[in-house]
């Protein structure tokens, strides 16, 4: 019999903000009795949790989100989804009203800040521009390239949806906006400003979220140096879920917790009372997973018969006090 320590989560979360690509879409399949993100979003739901859609798409809007999402089953609401496209977009408004914006991405992000900013700025293909906004583009040219350095030389700032180098996608990934970033830094001579995740920016102008409200926020992601980088910047509590086999940078910020399951989220809500830590620990009620024996279907369910919780944990056993978090001794494996 070997013996581990489980740690709960003793801070409750209003409000949970999914990362897309690598957590609820995108995603291997899953285990044994492992609910879907569909079903762990509907429990959630069901629990009265605040929930929102964060991704660093740059060319997609929120109504393709929801489409999305709902083709993985996730009902959604535009105004619960943002996007690096639409923080861009914001962005420029708020900061570069009057601007003539070389925009190097997909055609996607060319409308999406088209539409936004239809009477704040001027869309200018020609090298004449002040700013240079970057998305992820499968179709760089050197054109696109000599652009950028000529407007660079007319002091152009530069603005970045993120830089990650791979993003998940159908069967297994695709390169992300990283290469085009770079391509551009270079041309340009000098670094991008990210208004994406990690950039507290995406949550606070484009959803509203105040810090208050963040304070009270799990924030759930696959990318340690977007989702819990910001996730850290704001306050919230931050939970890892790591894609298979998946490299963390020794440089990324460390998580407060890792999932291996995404049901493990619950944990973060308190149950359906939202009561007490008693509720939580009654989810933690370790049981040896049964491939013969179906998913529990129901938030109900769930809560009565626990949850197979092996290998959740916190990074930073120093950071315990502050977050109040409880230690409880579980025979594993009997
Ligand atoms: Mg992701």
């Amino acid at each position: 019999m070997s013996s581990s320590a489980l740690i709960l989560p003793a801070r409750r979360a209003r409000l949970i903000i999914f990362d897309l690509h690598g957590v609820l879409v995108h995603r291997p399949a899953r285990v044994g009795r492992e609910l879907s993100a569909a079903e762990v979003v509907a429990a959630l739901r069901d629990l009265g949790v605040m929930i929102r859609f964060v991704t660093n798409a740059s060319s997609k809007g929120p109504e393709e989100i929801v489409a999305l999402l709902d083709r993985f089953g996730i009902p959604a609401k535009t105004d619960e989804v943002a996007t690096a496209g639409q923080a861009l977009a914001a962005y420029l408004r708020e900061w570069h009203p009057g601007s003539r914006v070389l925009v190097i991405g997909q055609i996607g992000l060319r409308q999406l800040i088209a539409d936004a900013c239809r009477d704040r700025i001027t869309i200018d293909d020609a090298g004449e521009a002040n700013v240079v906004v970057v998305g992820r583009d499968p179709g760089l040219s050197e054109a696109k390239l000599t652009a950028a350095a000529r407007a660079a030389r007319r002091g152009a700032v530069l603005l970045a949806s993120s830089v990650e180098a791979t993003v998940p996608a159908a069967g297994c990934c695709e390169p992300g906006p990283g290469h085009t970033v770079s391509a551009v830094e270079d041309a340009m001579g000098r670094r991008a400003h990210v208004v994406g995740k990690p950039n507290p920016f995406i949550l606070e102008q484009v959803l509203g979220l105040g810090r208050d409200v963040l304070r009270d926020a799990l924030i759930v992601g696959d990318t340690a140096e977007t989702d819990i980088r910001l996730g850290t910047a704001v306050g919230a509590i931050t939970a890892l879920y790591p894609r298979p086999a998946a490299l963390v940078p020794e440089s990324a910020p460390a998580a407060d917790w890792i999932l291996d399951r995404l049901e493990q989220i619950l944990l973060f809500t308190g149950g359906r009372d939202g009561d007490d830590l008693a509720r939580a620990e009654g989810i933690c009620n370790f049981q040896q997973p049964d491939p013969c024996d179906p998913a529990p279907r129901t938030v109900d369910a769930i809560l009565e018969r626990g949850l197979p919780i092996s290998t959740t944990r916190r990074l930073l056993p120093d950071d315990l006090p502050e977050h109040g978090g409880c230690l409880l001794d579980q025979s594993h494996h009997g």
